[in-house]
């Protein structure tokens, strides 16, 4: 084996989003409400495998009230519970019904890297992932790429953010590479940070699942079984002996739309890139590489982000 792929060999896509707020803290559906944009609104007719399957409601902590909290149930649709600490930096934690408090760092908010490696650990603790939310937001960077190399356990970053006050600079794949590059194992992800329904649909994860439970979705989201779009699909991705495949989703809604597919390396290094109305493309490994990363944009400019393959070490 050459190429350590992250993803399953069979499977099913599944769209989510894995970042949102509700009344119960600064958003402005409820819960109820909040899947059922995503359970329901969402359809689309022309592409099924479009349809949202999974959603994690995400609330900031500081203003929780846990009597409010439910986790409303949708049919086929898979709905997780989480938080996002935001006394400070913020993270974002799936699957991790636990109220944050001042026992986790006797004091009421996190003031350097070491209380948020501690809260880090604590998700872990409480078998939740964690996520680095919106590295690059407007106003200033939650996570510098130093940060994203020191803090180590979490799960992911969140290379897209589709907040409608963040602004259209906040891809964030530069400090994704340089965690990366440094060795982290660590997923890019894609999310609404959905507050009202103007954020809806910007951003979304698709994971590649086993089947479409809490389970194998969360299964496959820790092994790198996922990839971040702002718009752009892909419906395979995998390593072939030296070679790393991707396909475009879609493939004859967009026959004549032009692709470019970038295979990216360390350091944030574009390796090789094909533009053209093909719908898919190959790499051959040069054999240097630590990791490689597809990027696919489609001809109006949205994308979509493959999870790096690592090299084999021998
Ligand atoms: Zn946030
Ligand atoms: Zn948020």
């Amino acid at each position: 084996m050459y190429w350590e792929s992250p993803y399953l060999e069979e499977g099913v896509w599944l769209r989510g989003n894995l970042h949102t707020h509700t009344t119960v803290s600064d958003g402005h559906q409820t819960p109820k409400e909040a899947v059922y944009h995503y359970a329901q609104i969402a359809k689309t007719k022309r592409s099924p495998w479009m349809d949202y399957r999974f959603l994690a409601l995400t609330d900031h902590i500081e203003d929780t009230n846990p009597d409010q909290h439910e986790v409303p149930r949708a049919e086929n649709f898979v709905v997780m519970d989480g938080r996002e600490y935001s006394r400070g930096k913020h993270i974002v934690a799936i699957d991790c019904p636990m109220i944050f408090d001042v026992d986790i760092l006797g004091k009421p908010r996190a003031e350097c890297l070491e209380d948020y490696q501690k809260i880090i650990n604590h998700i872990n603790g409480d078998g939740g992932l964690a996520i680095l939310p919106h590295p690059h937001w407007a106003s200033f960077d939650h996570w510098t790429a130093q940060e994203a190399i020191d803090l180590k356990g979490y799960t992911a970053i969140e290379i897209i953010n589709g907040d409608r006050f963040n602004g259209p600079a906040n891809l964030a794949t530069d400090v994704w590479d340089a965690a990366l590059t440094a060795g982290q194992r660590v997923w890019g992800i894609g999310s609404d940070d959905f507050h009202s329904a103007r954020d809806f649909c910007n951003a979304w994860t698709f994971v590649y699942a086993r089947e479409c439970t809490k389970e194998a979705i969360l299964e496959a989201f820790r092994q790198g079984s996922c990839y971040a779009s702002n718009g752009a699909g892909f419906s395979k991705l995998y390593a072939d002996g030296e070679w790393i495949v991707a396909e475009c989703a879609d493939a004859s809604f967009y026959a004549n739309c032009e692709k470019t597919f970038r295979f990216i390396s360390e350091g944030g290094v574009l390796r090789q890139h094909q533009i053209g109305m093909n719908h898919a493309a190959a790499y051959k490994a040069q054999g240097d590489e630590k990791y490689i990363r597809v990027e696919l944009t489609l001809n109006w400019g949205c994308s979509a982000f493959s999870q790096p393959f690592f090299r084999v070490q021998k």
